[in-house]
């Protein structure tokens, strides 16, 4: 910080102030985590100055032997953990990570045909009609995934994102009995609507996918099962989900975030078989800017990290905190939607204390506990205001929590919103960003939340 003060101070500041801020607060942000100093340390180095277009052995820029190593390093770590033939490890976040795969499906599933259609072999070849008849079929394509209130993902084909865009997209939701993923609706959708990729994976589900059924159903249609496991790649990893719960058997391409719970540099990475392979690693030019060789470094430690024993038990430690959560909030009267988690995550419906999400959000960040607000299925106050707040165990697991720590967050949490109170604006309407703590409350949780 010394050497970044001399140059701009208040960046020195800022580092240190977030510093403070994530000691001082408790982090249940789910997709947040904490990385170790050596993956830290691997992203402020050298490597950071150098341009490598392209694939190992393969780039548009001379002296990239470190670069290749690099590369190389974390697609094999990434391949051994997670059992995929093929890693490609340059996408430079989640979105880019689902952006490259989209391309390589679309590629794989309707250009090549189209270009061996028109008898052509390369998309330069194609003639103005070739290619405005290639635009109509690329852009004719569709998208079938979890909707966002039932904890979707917005590059799932939602709107604000470019894959909307890009597919006509249709979503799946959960049942509204049980709050649970009913597959037998997932295949009357992909049914009636023939996707071209049907995407599973979440930011907000608070239980368990089958792949295996996935597949099923995305083989029923012809589609492609493309998996985002960016949540719960760390479970995959510390092999917690296993068997029909491990997306990378099944599914024909994965994609993930290495900064969640798989506990890396901030990036993406996608997993896929042979077939894709060629697809995928044309992501840059395609949808990705040169790669960052000091993130690849990175995730190549972070995966590393993650093939250790020790991870695996770090996996299955977020697990029971997350379920230890869930329990302690449910025997406080809290309403976990479907009742708790068998993952990382919990989905905390708020109204039952009169709250909306941003109201819950607002006092628990004042009391030194940080989440975020979160809509739930069906949600009335829409995807801004909410009616839950998403809570995850990865971040606390890595500080050393255990069970008995979260019963004791479980408390803290109850404790604030059991005494939050929506207030009115000035004009006297009612608010649903509004609110008001009872005297104490924030100062009693906030040095309870010190000693944990
Ligand atoms: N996919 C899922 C399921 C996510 O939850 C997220 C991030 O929250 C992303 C993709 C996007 O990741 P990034 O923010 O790295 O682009």
């Amino acid at each position: 910080l010394r050497v970044i003060r001399g140059v701009e101070p208040r960046i020195a500041d800022a580092i240190g102030a977030e510093l403070t801020d994530q000691r001082e607060s408790l982090k249940l942000i789910a997709s947040e985590n904490y990385a170790s100093p050596a993956v830290l340390l691997t992203m402020g180095n050298w490597l950071s100055d150098k341009y490598a277009e392209g694939t190992v052995g393969h780039r548009f820029y001379a002296g990239c032997r470190n670069v290749d190593t690099v590369e190389s390093i974390a697609a094999e770590h990434a391949r051994e953990l997670f059992g995929a033939s093929h890693a490609y490890v340059q996408p430079h976040s989640g979105i880019d990570a689902n952006l490259v795969a989209f391309w390589a499906v679309l590629a794989q599933r309707v250009e090549a045909p189209a270009l061996a259609d028109a008898g052509v072999r390369h998309v330069n070849d194609l003639s103005e009609g070739d290619w405005t008849r290639l635009r109509r079929a690329l852009g004719d394509q569709r998208m079938l995934g979890m909707s966002l209130d039932a904890g979707g993902h917005l590059t799932h084909g939602f709107r604000p994102n470019i894959s909307g865009k890009m597919f006509e997209q249709r979503s799946y939701g959960t049942d509204p009995g049980t709050g649970l993923l009913d597959y037998a609706a997932v295949r009357a959708a992909a049914r009636e609507f023939r996707p071209l990729i049907l995407v599973a994976g979440y930011s907000a589900y608070p239980r368990l996918v089958d792949f295996a059924a996935m597949r099923e159903i995305a083989d029923e249609v012809g589609a492609t099962l493309m998996v985002d496991m960016a949540h719960f790649a760390g479970l995959v990893a510390g092999k917690v989900l296993t068997g029909n719960f491990d997306p990378v058997p099944h599914a024909h391409i994965v994609t993930t975030t290495t900064h969640k719970s798989l506990r890396g540099p901030r990036g993406g990475m996608v997993l896929c078989d042979e077939s894709l392979a060629e697809h995928v690693d044309r992501g840059c030019p395609m949808v990705l800017g040169g790669p960052l060789p000091q993130v690849m470094a990175a995730k190549a430690v972070a995966l590393a990290e993650a093939r250790r024993p020790e991870f695996r038990d770090y996996a299955g430690r977020v697990v029971d905190n997350a379920r230890a959560l869930g329990e302690g909030l449910l025997r406080r009267g809290a309403r976990p939607v479907t009742g708790g988690t068998d993952n990382h995550l919990l989905l905390l419906d708020v109204s039952g204390y009169g709250l909306t999400g941003r109201q819950a959000e607002s006092a628990l960040l004042d009391a030194g506990i940080v989440t975020n607000r979160n809509a739930i299925p069906r949600d009335p106050n829409g995807a801004w205001y909410t009616s839950g707040v998403r809570l995850g165990t990865p971040a606390l697991t890595t500080r050393g929590l255990d069970t008995e720590g979260m019963e004791e967050v479980a408390d803290l949490i109850h404790t604030v919103l059991a005494h939050t109170t929506p207030t009115a604006t000035a004009s006297g309407a009612a608010s649903r960003a509004r609110y008001r703590i009872a005297d104490g409350v924030t100062e009693r949780v906030a040095a309870r939340a010190a000693d944990l």
